[in-house]
C-alpha cells in the first residue's frame, strides 16, 4: 500500500530496527512510548483497521497474540502484567491506519482507560 507508514516499516523501507519479525508480522518500538515498554506488532500484509478484518484473518490475529505473549516474557513483563491495545477508528484513537497491535508494560495502567 503506497504512501502507508507502517508498510514502509514492516518491509524495511525506514531502516527500522525489530524486535521480532517473521514472515507475518513484525514488532518494534513504538517511536512516542507510553510505558516503560511499549511495543508495536505490526501484521506485513496491509488491513487498515479492525473493521476491515475478514473470516480468513483469525489465524493472523491469533498469532499477534502468541507473538505478543512471547514478547512480554522477553521484556519481563510476564508476570508484573501488560496491556494489549489495538485502537479503532477516530473515537479509538487509531492515528497509523494500518491494524496493529500495542503491547504496554512496566507500570501499572489505568482502568477506565482516557
Ligand atoms: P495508533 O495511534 O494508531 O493506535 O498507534 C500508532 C502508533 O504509532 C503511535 O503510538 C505512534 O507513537 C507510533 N508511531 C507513529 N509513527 C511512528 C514511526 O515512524 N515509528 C514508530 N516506531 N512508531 C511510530
Ligand atoms: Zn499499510
Amino acid at each position: 500500500m503506497e504512501n502507508c507508514l507502517f508498510c514502509k516499516i514492516v518491509s524495511g523501507e525506514m531502516n527500522t530496527d525489530f524486535v521480532y519479525s517473521d514472515d507475518k508480522v513484525a514488532a518494534f518500538e513504538d517511536i512516542n512510548p507510553q510505558a516503560p515498554v511499549h511495543l508495536l506488532i505490526v501484521p506485513r500484509t496491509h488491513i487498515e483497521d479492525l473493521n476491515h478484518l475478514e473470516e480468513g484473518d483469525g489465524d493472523l490475529i491469533a498469532h499477534i497474540y502468541q507473538v505478543a505473549k512471547k514478547l512480554a516474557a522477553e521484556n519481563d513483563i510476564a508476570e508484573s502484567g501488560y496491556r494489549i491495545v489495538s485502537n479503532c477508528g477516530d473515537d479509538g484513537g487509531q492515528t497509523v491506519y494500518h491494524i496493529h497491535f500495542h503491547l504496554l508494560g512496566g507500570r501499572a495502567m489505568q482502568w477506565p482507560p482516557g
